[in-house]
């Protein structure tokens, strides 16, 4: 789509009350049955900071045999809970009909899920079935860490006439190993916001984390890189939902979460968000240290084989592979080239180090 304008997007707070300049949208991952849905929803009505009630009708599973959403019956259940306590309502729609039957219920908020908007086909078939209804409707990322896949995405629903709309960055799936269930990639929805100027953009911190541990760290960073919102799952009784029981939270462990967080728009307590964001670094710190220790473990096994094997500690070629996978792979998760070199330049020369240590050991100590 070649734009010479930025795309008119409705302001959130033009349509959306806020809190604090920001928009909580919370909710169960699925609705499961009438009580669950109606008691959580009460529940996070009764906080005063939740516009959105966000739920799950049907339910994308890796794996068939799982709960898969109750389905169409859920959408008179949503109806009637949005009268009762003026919430309004998200759904996710993954097919044309879901659209459609959300559109003929009055849902007020449509989302295309990550494994829907990661699909051009899909998003068109939805965008045909919303065609002129002005829906407001929420994008979630992608699986795949593809900017250009969102904003096309994106541009499909806008160019169906939807002008409310909200980008949710939901993290990318990833190959290594990381405590989270999904990798923030931050850099991709900051350029999201430079791309598409004037999109909201809120975060869903449950879905990067998988596990309610990291909830608050997430949602704080969050908050630091300035975005418009947060989506958090919240269930009555999140140790027994059918769908994320790990990354689910209370309505009352949401309220402490948003008493907690410091946005930047508390103004009058700077030193307070100071210390909290110290707080983060603190701990990433600490993880990065307990890395390192971690890591020269590893280059002293690999000195002691060398040692025995009578292989040379420095291997040119090795090193070559990794300076060209890391600086690869750090400048995808954006980092700076020069500073990957830098680290690597210093890392090598520690574990050389390391490794020439052992080397002047004797063998008897090394089997000690
Ligand atoms: C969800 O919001 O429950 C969901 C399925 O999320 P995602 O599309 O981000 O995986
Ligand atoms: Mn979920």
């Amino acid at each position: 789509m070649a734009r010479s304008e930025p795309l008119p997007f409705t302001p959130l707070d033009a349509w959306l009350p806020l809190y604090r300049n920001l928009l909580i949208v919370a909710g169960p991952c699925s609705v499961e049955n009438r009580h669950q849905l109606e008691t959580t929803a009460k529940e996070l009505a009764q906080l005063k900071r939740v516009p959105v009630l966000r739920a799950g009708v049907w339910k994308p599973r890796s794996r068939p045999g799982h709960f898969e959403g109750v389905g169409a019956e859920a959408l008179p259940w949503l109806q009637e809970i949005k009268k009762e306590t003026g919430l309004k309502i998200a759904v996710e729609v993954a097919q044309p009909r879901h659209a459609e039957l959300c559109l003929k219920h009055d849902v007020d908020i449509l989302w295309l899920g990550a494994r829907t908007s990661v699909n051009p086909f899909m998003v068109a078939e939805i965008a045909r079935a919303i065609k002129g209804s002005g829906v407001a409707m929420m994008i979630k990322n992608p699986v795949s860490p593809d900017l250009q896949l969102w904003v096309g995405s994106i541009e499909r629903i806008f160019l169906a006439g939807s002008n409310k709309i909200i980008a949710i960055h939901r993290g990318f799936h990833g190959y290594h190993k990381s405590r989270y269930r999904n990798i923030p990639l931050w850099n991709i929805p900051l350029t999201l916001k430079k791309e598409l100027p004037g999109i909201p953009v809120i975060c869903d911190p449950s879905h990067i984390a998988g596990d309610r541990r990291w909830i608050k760290e997430i949602a704080q960073k969050a908050m630091a890189l300035k975005m418009d919102g947060l989506m958090i799952e919240s269930h009555h009784k999140p140790e027994h939902a059918l769908t994320d029981p790990m990354q689910q939270i209370t309505p009352a462990e949401l309220k402490t979460l948003l008493n907690q967080l410091l946005t930047p728009e508390k103004k009058d307590e700077p030193e307070k968000y100071l210390a909290e964001l110290r707080a983060l670094i603190d701990d990433k710190d600490n993880e990065l240290l307990e890395l390192l220790v971690e890591r020269f473990q590893l280059v002293e096994e690999i000195g002691i084989i060398k040692k025995k094997k009578k292989i040379s500690i420095l291997q040119p070629d090795r090193k070559n592979d990794i300076s060209t996978d890391r600086r690869e792979k750090g400048t995808t998760l954006g980092l700076n080239p020069d500073f990957i070199d830098q680290l690597l330049t210093i890392l090598h020369k520690e574990s050389v180090k390391i490794q020439q240590t052992i080397n002047k050991s004797t063998t008897k100590q090394l089997n000690n």
